[in-house]
């Protein structure tokens, strides 16, 4: 499709009238928090920012959603949430996070449809930010990815200094910008070749590669090895890998009830939780912390690509930055190579 400029001197307006028309959500900077949040002006917004710690995600797949609400007794009743249908654009999400949504459609909109994320993710535009300036622990590029790639965005901007240069991907993000049509000038071949080597340089900046050649194969025999025991005495079970992840998405449902009324809710849950597989019964299959750690890299690498035909991780690096005992999931398919060749 075809390609624009937007004078930097314009944002102000595009926000405006994009946050006047859509539930409009950016990154934000609160209490040293880089977050995407809902905006209503530009001034809230914070485009210095990388990632952000919880990846928007959050946005389609709520961290707490009410499925219904019923009340208890004889005459008791059981009402179904409203599915809102909020038209939303998200704007500024990094490539890394935008690809997620190839690892979470086949898993809410698949053999199984859940209503609430479709409704989401189909009223929601994304628009897209090149990272000029990837970090130390960003490998986007081990995935085949690009830091400005265009996957699942509708529109990409790309900082060119004084202005963006902004992609038209889709039919969605060629519409979203009829209305502001008069804001953008046509690019010129000068300003496609600044943003092709932006995106090259920001290519060769990735330093950190992960080796994924036949790592589905390679994973089929390690499942009892004792690289899982091992880092699994330094993992503390925290959970953070997870939740930051931009590509995890289990969850759980909890009751929460008075006497009078109660809700049954869906809320984000971890696999690194010893209670995550905690049976009726009172068994776990799960208990040991070694069979936590070995099942989030054999999910992410060998299960989710056997099922859905995808490596479950953007390379977005989250889960290095924060783990707090350092444990480094490129370091970790490292050490699946140099076992699987011993
Ligand atoms: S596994 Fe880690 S690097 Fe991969 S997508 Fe999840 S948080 Fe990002
Ligand atoms: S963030 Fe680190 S310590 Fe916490 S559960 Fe994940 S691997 Fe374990």
């Amino acid at each position: 499709m075809e390609n624009l400029i937007l004078n930097k001197e314009k944002l102000p307006e595009l926000i405006s009238k994009l946050s006047s028309e859509h539930i409009l959500y950016g990154p934000i900077e609160e209490d040293g928090l880089s977050q995407f949040k809902q905006i209503k002006n530009h001034n809230e917004l914070n485009l210095d920012y990388l990632l952000t710690r919880v990846s928007p995600k959050s946005i389609i797949f709520k961290q707490t959603e009410t499925l219904f609400t019923f009340k208890p007794g004889r005459k008791g009743s059981v009402k179904s949430s409203n599915i809102k249908v909020e038209k939303s654009v998200v704007f500024a999400i990094r490539p890394c996070d935008a690809r997620s949504f190839s690892i979470l459609d086949p898993v809410f909109n698949g053999d199984f449809e859940d209503p609430f994320y479709i409704s989401k993710r189909d009223n929601t535009i994304l628009i897209g930010l090149t990272c000029n300036k990837p970090d130390s622990n960003c490998f986007c590029t081990s995935f085949n990815d690009s830091p400005g790639s265009t996957e699942n965005v509708d529109l990409l901007f790309t900082d060119l200094d004084d202005k963006y240069f902004v992609e038209v991907v889709t039919e969605k993000g060629k519409n979203l910008l009829e209305a502001v049509k008069d804001l953008f000038n046509n690019s010129s071949k000068k300003e496609e070749s600044s943003k092709n080597d932006i995106e090259r340089h920001a290519i060769e900046s990735i330093s950190r590669k992960m080796n994924l050649d036949d790592i589905v194969l390679k994973l089929d025999k390690l499942f009892d090895h004792e690289l899982w025991y091992n880092t699994a005495l330094k993992c503390v079970s925290c959970g953070i890998c997870t939740y930051l992840c931009p590509t995890c998405h289990c969850f759980d449902m909890q009751d929460e009830s008075t006497l009078r009324e109660g809700a049954r809710i869906r809320v984000w849950d971890s696999c690194m939780y010893p209670e995550y597989t905690l049976h009726a019964s009172g068994h776990n299959p799960r208990d040991a912390r070694m069979s936590r750690v070995r099942n989030r890299v054999y999910h992410k690498f060998n299960y989710f690509p056997k099922n859905a035909g995808v490596t479950a991780c953007t390379g977005c690096g989250r889960c290095i930055d924060y783990c707090p005992v350092n444990i480094d999931i490129i370091d970790l398919i490292e050490k699946v190579e140099v076992v699987s060749n011993e």
